[in-house]
């Protein structure tokens, strides 16, 4: 068995696996797909000590870094089901159990898409799923935010102060973000909201140039011109595999303690398929590297 397995390999996996073998101890780690969201992530500018990086590059420096280490590296593998026993067993898709004395659990997470035209092929070309990450590339210009939610309004907030002005699209007829959240949208003068409209296409030539929407009341199909739209309709944690073996919040996050630790002795968990307030790939990194040392914590103890 293992002493620590870690099971997802985005930049929380990588660092745990990084932190558990340089305690000498017996470290494995799957993925689906090793380097997870950084490999969708053209530009990143928020990575401290790095100006710039580009997501692909990030990605295969984690595994170069990770097989410096001796970690035994499961790539394209899938893990289905978690089982606390004696030792923790993870079920692959492949029929396989592997055996842990811990796991650190760090299977992420994927932003919603609205399945339009245009979504696809303009990713990373004027669409963007995180203003933390890439507001600043729309400065001067117009932007739209898909949802109303808290993660929507906070966005458009948010994006306000660095783009020309922004345009929030809510599907339903009001906004559902927390009052306070909407009182601050509505103070600022360079914000229009529409509600009950739903968004239809995005457009663009090599990169985004503008977008059409439905009002649903009168069915009449519009077209805004921007430079950017911002989709933020719901992170969902990767985390259905964990149905009834660890405690999750109702929105199906991992609910860690301050050392990463979960519901169930020996498992942990790191990075965006936990309740962590922000999602961020240093945020990722420095929850896989708490897990990590608290498994380790752990193992000392048992
Ligand atoms: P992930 O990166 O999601 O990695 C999850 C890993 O788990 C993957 O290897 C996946 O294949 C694996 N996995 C999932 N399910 C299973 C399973 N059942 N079995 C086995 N393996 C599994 N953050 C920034 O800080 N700066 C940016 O500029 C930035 N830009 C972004 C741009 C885009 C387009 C996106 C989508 C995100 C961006 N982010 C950015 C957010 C950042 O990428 C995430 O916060 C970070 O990658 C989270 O790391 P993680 O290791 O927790 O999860």
């Amino acid at each position: 068995p293992y002493d620590v397995l870690v099971v997802g390999g985005g930049p929380a996996g990588a660092s745990a696996a990084i932190y558990a073998a340089r305690k000498g101890i017996r470290t494995g780690i799957l993925a689906e797909k090793f380097g997870g969201q950084p490999l969708e992530t053209l530009g990143i500018e928020n990575f401290i000590g790095t100006t710039y990086t580009e997501g692909p590059k990030l990605a295969a420096q984690l595994e170069e870094h990770v097989k410096s280490y001796p970690v035994d590296v499961m790539k394209t593998q899938k893990a289905i089901k978690l089982a606390k026993n004696e030792l923790v067993e993870v079920t692959l898709e492949n029929g396989a159990v592997l055996q842990s004395k811990t796991v650190v659990l760090s299977t992420g997470a994927r932003w919603r898409s609205l399945g339009i035209p245009g979504e696809e092929t303009f990713k990373n070309k004027g669409i963007a799923y995180c203003p933390h990450c890439d507001g600043p590339l729309f400065a001067g210009k117009k932007i739209a935010v898909v949802g109303g939610g808290n993660s929507g309004i906070e966005a458009a907030i948010d994006l306000a102060g660095v783009v020309e002005h922004v345009t929030v699209l809510e599907f339903l007829p009001e906004l559902k973000a927390d009052k306070v959240l909407q009182d601050k949208l509505y103070s600022l003068d360079n914000v229009t909201v529409l509600t009950n409209v739903e968004t239809k296409a995005i457009y663009g030539q090599d990169k985004v140039d503008s977008l059409a929407y439905m009002d649903r009341d009168t069915q009449e199909v519009l077209t805004l011109e921007l430079a950017g739209v911002f989709i933020l309709i719901g992170l969902v944690p990767n985390t259905e595999w964990l149905e009834g073996s660890v405690d999750r919040t109702a929105r199906g996050e991992i609910i860690v303690d301050k050392q990463g630790a979960t519901n169930l002795p020996g498992v942990y968990a790191a990075g965006d398929c936990t309740d962590s307030v922000y999602k961020q790939i240093i945020i990722a990194m420095g929850s896989g590297a708490t897990a990590a040392l608290g498994a380790f914590d752990y193992i000392i103890r048992h």
